[in-house]
């Protein structure tokens, strides 16, 4: 047996990943089977789902698939149970799952419409962070948030007033999660993605009325300024390990930007 201490970094954790089927969920949930984390594959599309938990299998890591709603409270507490009675430990929650929802002037917004997109960004994350306390109040542990350029340093996106404004709540929410877990050892933070390469513009609902709002902004030198396109899921996952191993033990409460500079040029 070799005497070497092993390098992977969150080796033999838990980690409960929303949103795992796809995009940035389903890098981060790749990326720590590489690192020998146990895994709690959670999305409400069941197809995907096969699909990510036959690849975290192929990595040898342990993992179960739970199709569950964010938005629904008995959901997100059903799959932490499931979690538990399966490896009986809660050491990560990446709390990523979200929508573009409706894209529409605010004055046509309708109310369902903004409280399905604040039901599943905001409050889903709230529901993924609450539940999982009881679990990991004992030993600490790491929760990451998905939040957004948007809401936080990006406010020209005309229609997404509802995906902003969920996305500015979760910033809002971490930070409060973060002072109030610091006691058990709890880690929060968000991390605030630009354009990534995903299926996101699919849970885009735009509405024709955008015409009548839409301002035209151009970058003559593309809106990218770092790698002159958008980011991957994978450059994402990266982030997410980070914070979610102990080499980010002393960050709490904070919002680490992902975008390669796409912010500070249309913010
Ligand atoms: P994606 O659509 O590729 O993946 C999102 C996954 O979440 C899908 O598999 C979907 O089925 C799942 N999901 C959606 N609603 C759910 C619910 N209510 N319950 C359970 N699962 C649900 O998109 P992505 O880009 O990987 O998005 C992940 C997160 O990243 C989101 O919170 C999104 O707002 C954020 N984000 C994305 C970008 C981007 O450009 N892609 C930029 C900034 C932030």
């Amino acid at each position: 047996m070799s005497s070497h201490p092993s390098t992977k970094r969150i080796e033999g954790k838990v980690a409960f990943i929303t949103g795992a089927g796809s995009g940035i969920g389903r890098a981060a949930a790749i990326r720590f089977a590489q690192e020998g984390a146990h895994l709690v594959l959670i999305d409400r599309d069941q197809q995907t789902l096969n699909v990510i938990g036959q690849e975290a299998k192929s990595f040898g890591a342990k993992h179960i698939t739970v199709e569950a709603d964010i938005s629904d409270e008995q959901s997100i507490a059903d799959a932490y149970r499931k979690t538990i009675s399966e490896f009986g430990q809660l050491d990560i929650v990446f709390a990523n799952a979200g929508i573009n929802g409706t894209l529409s002037p605010i004055e046509y917004m309708g109310k369902e419409e903004w409280e399905a997109t604040i039901g599943v960004n905001l409050t889903g994350s709230f529901l993924t962070v609450k539940h999982a306390i009881p679990h990991m109040k004992e030993k600490g542990g790491s929760i990451i948030i998905t939040s957004s350029i948007n809401g936080n340093r990006v406010f020209s996106n005309i229609g997404f007033s509802a995906y902003s404004s969920s996305k500015a709540g979760e910033t809002a929410f971490s930070r409060m999660a973060a002072l109030e877990l610091a006691e058990y050892g709890i880690r929060v933070n968000t991390i605030c993605p630009g354009a990534i390469s995903t299926n996101i513009d699919k849970s885009s609902k735009p509405q024709p009325e955008l015409e009548e709002v839409l301002i035209p902004v151009e970058f003559p030198e593309g809106d990218h300024p770092l790698e002159n396109g958008p980011g991957k899921p994978e450059q994402v996952a990266s982030l997410v390990l980070f914070l979610a191993s102990d080499e980010a033990s002393h960050i709490t409460g904070t919002s680490v930007y992902i975008d390669g500079a796409e912010s500070l040029l249309r913010g």
